[in-house]
């Protein structure tokens, strides 16, 4: 076996050229059959479907692949022939000759039989999920939109930014953070007013996790023109739900010369660019996904290629809102956040589309955007899908160093944390705009998951953080 290279199963499945010797290496997914012939279909991560091995049973009979432990969950590797199958669901296959066990599964401890499993019990064995058709086809999509973010990006002229995930400032604004310390446990050192002194800290200073790459990108799209960050970001906010995550990771475009027209144009382009490269890329995990969880899934995906998204005022909606047959938990009034079951009821009864809400009220925004002329609203965007609310919140920004200062007043921002940021205001400040995408919240539009702790491998949430 040792001359001869492995081959993947996706390569081997797109393969024209039969009647050859190949070698595979991967885990059983199935074994089945009778006592003249079995079939064991391995799959090797490369791509959603297995490729089916034929082991007759003059050479592998039913008693001695299972003394040998081929079965569901086992890792091996398959010698034989690549031919044309003569059963219907595969092209071709591989006729065994050799069939090497690298680790058995004990079929009466593996906790992944071959009947389904809901996904909260999945949640429950992250560390085996990934095994599973679902969980394959989701942690593919996820690579591959990774990639469609890049290659966006760089074919547009944007450059990566990395900024820091540990922070000084508390003052981004975007709720709770997860403080950052190396003081002891049971005895920190104290301040004359009894509170821990993080003058003594590591850094000298009390630090967190970052909650937005976006303060650090505007100074670099100070220099840069156009820039990107793609990172990890943390939230202690508590919220149960299954749209958030404590640790996500974000996409944050941030481009200097642009106006809130253009920043909505470029969240258009460029979620329906990633979306396309989903269809392109993903065909058959997306179809798997499509029948077994959400049979509107593939025609949700191309709508939103193909038509133009909404836009229109908080203002507007709120006017919208009120005139609505349908009954909210929550009021709607001007000046009130909406909530998700208003974003909604715009996207997918409305206008049974996506919506690009414009202009909100300045109190529920951040300090750093733009004041509109009247005083009232800010240009801030969220951009709402179906089936997810928010999927991406930006603005353009506050380049005026006085308006700024003035709103960080308003809302209790200590100017002394943000000295540095202030300056990309007092020398050379230009108009600017920029957003952020909830990377896991786009995984669940293009996988139509319906809970987010089901698009990343490992997630975080209040009281768990087991894997
Ligand atoms: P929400 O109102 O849904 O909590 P937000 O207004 O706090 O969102 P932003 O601070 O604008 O969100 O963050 C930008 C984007 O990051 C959001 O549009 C969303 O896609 C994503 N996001 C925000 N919070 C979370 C979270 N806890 N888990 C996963 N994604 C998130
Ligand atoms: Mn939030």
């Amino acid at each position: 076996m040792s001359d001869l290279r492995r081959t993947s199963v996706q390569d081997l499945l797109r393969s024209t050229e039969l009647d050859r010797e190949v070698l595979v290496k991967g885990w059983v997914r199935t074994r089945r059959g009778n006592k003249y012939v079995q079939f064991i279909a391995v799959n090797d991560g490369s791509g959603f479907n297995s490729i089916q091995v034929v082991a007759n049973a003059e050479q592998f009979p039913e008693e001695k692949l299972k003394a040998d432990g081929v079965d569901n969950g086992a890792a091996v590797a398959v010698r034989g022939k690549l031919v044309a199958s003569q059963g219907k669901g595969q092209s071709v296959e591989i006729q065994a000759e050799e069939i090497t066990v690298y680790g058995t599964a004990d079929q009466d401890a593996y906790p992944l039989q071959k009947k389904g499993h809901t996904l909260e019990f999945l949640r429950g064995i992250a560390h085996l999920r990934p095994r599973t058709n679902t969980f394959g086809a989701v942690l593919r999509i996820r690579h591959a939109m990774s990639f469609a973010v890049h290659k966006y990006f760089n074919d547009h002229g944007y450059f990566y930014i990395h900024t820091p995930i540990i922070t000084g400032s508390d003052a981004e604004g975007a709720g709770q953070m997860f403080r950052v310390t190396t003081l002891s446990d049971t005895k920190p050192p104290l301040n004359e007013a009894g509170a821990v002194d993080y003058s003594q800290d590591f850094f000298g200073k009390a630090t967190n996790l970052t909650v937005s790459g976006q303060l650090e990108g505007e100074v670099a799209a100070m220099a840069l023109g156009k820039v990107y960050t793609f990172g990890p970001t943390f939230r202690a906010e508590n919220s149960n739900t299954a749209r958030h995550l404590a640790e996500f990771w974000m996409i944050e475009p941030e481009v200097a010369f642009f106006d809130l027209q253009d920043n909505m144009d470029l969240a258009e382009d460029f979620l329906k660019s990633l979306v396309r490269y989903a269809l392109e890329h993903c065909p058959d995990d997306l179809q798997f996904l499509n029948d077994q969880y959400d049979k509107e899934l593939l025609n949700r995906l191309k709508f939103v290629v193909e038509n133009d998204f909404q836009r229109l005022t908080y203002t507007e909606a709120v006017d919208i809102l009120k005139g609505a047959k349908q009954k909210f938990e929550f009021p709607v009034d001007w000046g009130t956040d909406l909530q998700s079951e208003h974003e909604r009821y715009l996207v997918e009864k409305h206008f049974k589309k996506p919506v690009i809400l414009t202009n909100y009220p300045k109190d529920i925004k951040a300090f750093y955007m733009k004041l509109d002329e009247d005083g009232r609203t800010v240009r801030a965007m969220d951009v709402l899908f179906p089936g997810i609310g928010e999927i991406i919140g930006g603005s353009q920004r506050e380049d005026d160093l006085q308006k700024l200062q003035q709103r960080m007043q308003e809302m209790h921002v200590p100017e002394e944390d943000l000295w540095w940021y202030l300056d990309t205001r007092r020398f050379g400040s230009a108009p600017h705009a920029g957003f952020g995408l909830g990377f896991e919240r786009l995984i669940l539009f293009i996988t139509g998951m319906a809970n987010i702790r089901d698009v990343i491998p490992f997630p975080r949430f209040p009281k768990s953080a087991e894997f």
